[in-house]
């Protein structure tokens, strides 16, 4: 009787329901309106404009269970998808929120309530950090609580002190991490061992009490406020008594299904967490409005697809494959996120498009990189070849190093971004001359620079019409 991820998702949002917190439905992953940030990051976004005292929804406490992106911008975990048990690139994040009413006490306390007499979590297993300057809610949590000072620590900025991104809403915070037992590897939270995650972050609580401005200053809020943050996957793998996420009922019938495809039956294959996690953020992403395109927010989805399609490739599926697991992500979390149900066949049919077009040169580009890499024994892929993988095969850079660091390889980044900037260069003296157009690609993951509704219908027709 281990509690499944919809219950726990469901006794999270009924445990503040019933300490009269507003139950609010996740908002979509493109953020409304702001365009400093490139997706919804953390629960809190859908309420940064409410932390910062501009909007008034008529309550002062909310909870949620939100839908998240960490695949771009200030917070990316893109990169550490199928090297650690706990990274997503698509997670929900399960949070309580308090807008100018409760604040430190009432967030400890819930939080400790939750962990330990909802869900049941032995206390023992529980470490809490807070930040080093914050007396106040040591303070709670030494003698309120009564935690065992042995797993309590202060620790410094870095990891206690939360930002939404460059600006906007941040605050000190106060982290409870699980112990997964000494089975695995790894050291307690503040340690120098951070190579294992034998103590893994479950839930952040964010005492939110400032607003950066573009300069850098912190603004005190005109209240301060409480936002909090506890990953569904991570809470669920502690709960169903694994320590990795992947072996959860979020994930295990997406493995099973893109293992099926494959003829794979092992389901700690890397390349099958890969999939498994590229799914979700790929579908929830064209749920919520973002299309595969060559730049901005469009240009991360195509990555992320991108990846998933050469880990197929690698599992030896030799045909569209990705858009079938989209049916099995609609079992899984179709009931909670109605709008996966509701735009299933769309996803699927972008998903298919998208997956025949990069097949077409997949192969090709794969068998250039071979046979380069069986001429060369320098240990990095030279940044010609990087970018002829980029303007010919349409392999995104990060894909090229994905397959780098497979086979402990680097990749010319420099070199890669010379051939870019001589090509961006062409194309402007051929426009000058009124030559012929070349299509100039921006690949920098980073120059998200902002995001407009016309633009983006733009795209929506563009691909239409290729399609
Ligand atoms: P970590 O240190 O493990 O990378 P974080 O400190 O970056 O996590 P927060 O920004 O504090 O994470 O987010 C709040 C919570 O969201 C975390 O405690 C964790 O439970 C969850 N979370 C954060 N990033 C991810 C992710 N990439 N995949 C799954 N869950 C995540
Ligand atoms: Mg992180
Ligand atoms: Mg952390
Ligand atoms: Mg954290």
């Amino acid at each position: 009787e281990r509690m499944t991820s919809a219950q726990l998702r469901t006794a999270f949002l009924e445990y503040f329901r019933k300490h009269a917190h507003e139950v609010v439905h996740s908002s979509a992953l493109v953020p409304a309106n702001d365009p400093t940030l490139l997706f919804t990051n953390a629960g809190m976004v859908p309420f940064k404009e409410v932390f910062l005292g501009r909007e008034d929804r008529g309550y002062v406490r909310a909870a949620s269970s939100q839908r998240c992106v960490r695949a771009g911008g200030k917070h990316n975990d893109l990169e550490n998808v199928g090297y650690t048990a706990r990274h997503h690139t698509f997670f929900e994040m399960l949070g309580n929120f308090s807008f100018g009413d409760y604040f430190k006490r009432d967030a400890i306390h819930y939080a400790w309530d939750f962990l330990t007499e909802v869900v049941g979590l032995p206390a023992e297993s529980l470490w809490v950090t807070v930040y080093e300057e914050d007396d106040e809610a040591a303070q709670i949590w030494l003698e309120e609580i009564g935690i065992d000072p042995q797993r309590f620590r202060r620790i410094g900025a870095h990891d206690n002190f939360w930002s939404m991104g460059d600006t906007g809403p941040c605050g000190p915070c106060s982290e409870i991490f699980y112990d997964h037992g000494p089975d695995v590897p790894g050291g307690p939270p503040g340690s120098e061992d951070q190579d294992g995650d034998r103590y893994i972050e479950v839930w952040n609580l964010v005492f939110m009490q400032y607003d950066r401005d573009s300069e850098g200053n912190l603004n005190p809020l005109p209240s301060p406020s409480i936002d909090t943050g506890m990953g569904l996957e991570r809470l669920a793998a502690v709960v169903q008594g694994v320590h990795d996420n992947y072996e959860t009922d979020l994930f295990v019938p997406l493995i099973e299904a893109a293992g099926n495809i494959a003829g794979i039956s092992d389901p700690k294959n890397p390349s099958l967490k890969v999939v498994a996690d590229h799914i979700r953020a790929c579908s929830f992403l064209i749920v919520d409005g973002v299309l595969p395109s060559t730049e901005g927010r469009g240009y991360v989805l195509r990555r992320i697809i991108r990846r998933a399609i050469r880990h197929g490739y690698q599992l030896g599926i030799d045909e569209p494959f990705f858009y079938r697991l989209v049916e099995p992500l609609e079992s899984i979390m179709g009931d909670s996120h109605s709008e996966l149900s509701q735009r299933r066949e769309f996803v699927e049919k972008i998903l298919y498009q998208e997956e025949k077009r990069f097949r077409e040169t997949l192969e090709d580009g794969l068998d250039m990189l071979d046979d380069y890499l069986a001429r060369t024994d320098s240990g990095i892929i030279d940044g010609e070849v990087v970018f002829k993988l980029y303007d010919t095969h349409g392999f995104p850079v990060d894909l090229t190093a994905d397959i780098a660091r497979e086979r402990g390889l680097e990749v010319d980044h420099d070199g890669f971004e010379r051939r870019m900037a001589e090509q961006r260069e062409r194309a402007r003296a051929a426009s000058r001359f009124g030559g012929p157009r070349e299509e100039v690609i921006d690949a920098g993951e980073s120059r998200f620079t902002g995001y407009s509704n016309l633009a983006d219908v733009g795209r929506i027709i563009g691909i239409y019409r290729e399609g």
